[in-house]
């Protein structure tokens, strides 16, 4: 061991080497400050006068699968400018840490390709190290995040958790990160992020969401050169919403008991893509049998399916007429449900048809939700809030079944 390979291999430059012990498997290296090296912390002054000494210890990379650590006694120095007795600071590793620089970078190589537990399990620390490594290097690299090149977005909110918590993120859909993280859902989530939005200048073009008037009014009000494109999957999780409506009430309705019978358990049926249907448990002649008996939900159901061919149309005319022929047919069906959700279309054409301006969608975002509820139900989340929030901002970084 040399001064020189304390330097090369383990970033600790400006101390002399010591000398080398091993305990019980470990290996100790022992280093000393030159006693020119010593500064003042507070304002590098060399004008100092030495007032004893603190023994510390700091964790380095292993060497193979031997655990090393590194002591030192840290000086204290008195000094002539500031007037005040500090600990000189250490080079290697930040203020108040029990490891090298080069130990978090290893940690934090190590944490691309495991998780924290198996990181803290090789390096032989706790968990909560680890973490708190991770953390550290989250907030440096998301405290801000640069907002002013943003040109899409998308937004949704997420429950997570029993307790009907919310979070509304955004998403940058040019490099699918997450660029902001709210608390709760609706228009006061994203308040935060207007106002850094506008402060930015960002030209953002488009933003997709649901159609829910929140969204709307706040888009409108923060963004009003931005287009908005309404999502199609909420869309028709929308529909799907009243196709549910619909054969509840037609249940409610059917009196001869076998046409309750073929009703039931139809649900799921109804708002699968027919193509997910499973024939080996019948699925498909189960819808079949529950529409042939009614006629409205056979309508509805059939409608469904031809609103989803209406993001297959080849662009914005073809769209438009293939909506306003749609919305025709829900009207004269004579079925409410449908009758007010061609109202609703038609009151947001505008937004629905600007897919085919910039052809968005929250999609990228739902992916992003599905890592979130991972790394939610792994339990990160309710101990340290701040974390599990910056660790949303690395999510697009990071491998799904390595979120943990
Ligand atoms: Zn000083």
């Amino acid at each position: 061991m040399s001064t020189s390979l304390l330097y090369h291999g383990f970033g600790v430059r400006g101390y002399r080497y010591v000398r080398t012990d091993y305990v019980e498997g470990e290996v100790w290296f022992s280093i000393e400050q030159p006693r020119d090296a010593l500064r003042c912390p507070l304002c590098d002054s060399p004008e100092v006068t030495r007032r004893g000494e603190e023994w510390r210890t700091f964790r380095l990379p292993p060497i193979g699968s031997k655990r090393v650590t590194i002591t030192l006694p840290v000086a204290k120095v008195e000094c002539a400018t500031c007037e005040v007795v500090r600990q000189v600071s250490i080079a290697f590793a930040d203020p108040r840490r029990t490891y090298t620089k080069s130990f978090a970078r290893y940690a934090l190589e190590l944490s691309r390709h495991m998780t924290i537990r198996d990181v803290a399990h090789h390096l032989g620390v706790g968990w909560d190290l680890i973490k708190e490594i991770q953390k550290a290097d989250l907030q440096r690299r998301f405290k801000k995040v640069p907002l002013k090149k943003l040109r899409q977005l998308a937004i949704d909110e997420i429950s997570i958790g029993k307790h009907g918590r919310y979070l509304t993120v955004v998403l940058d859909l040019k490099s699918g990160a997450v660029v902001f993280v709210g608390e709760g859902k609706g228009s006061q989530a994203l308040e935060p992020f207007w106002k850094r939005l506008r402060a930015s200048r960002a030209k953002i073009q488009a933003v997709a969401m649901d159609m829910s008037q929140a969204y709307i009014k706040a888009v409108s009000e923060w963004l009003p050169k931005a287009q908005i494109v309404f999502d199609h999957f909420h869309i028709i999780k929308l529909f799907n919403e009243k196709l549910s409506d619909l054969r509840r009430e037609l249940y409610r309705e059917a009196t001869e008991k076998e046409h309750r019978a073929v009703l039931k358990g139809t649900r799921w049926l109804l708002l699968m893509n027919p193509e997910n249907l499973d024939h080996k448990r019948d699925e498909p002649k189960r819808l079949q049998a529950a529409l042939k008996l009614n006629a409205p939900l056979a309508t509805a159901y059939y409608l469904k399916e031809d609103l989803r061919e209406l993001w297959q149309q080849p662009d914005w005319r073809t769209a438009r007429k293939y909506l306003t022929s749609w919305c025709a047919r829900a009207m004269a069906s004579g079925i409410r449900i449908l009758q007010q959700f061609a109202g609703t279309l038609k009151k947001h054409a505008k937004g629905i048809l600007n897919y085919f301006k910039f052809r968005i969608s929250t999609g990228p975002l739902e992916g992003t939700n599905n890592k979130i509820r991972t790394m939610q139900r792994q339990a990160y989340g309710f101990r340290d809030h701040e974390f599990f929030k910056l660790k949303i901002y690395a999510i697009h970084e990071t491998r799904f079944e390595l979120v943990g």
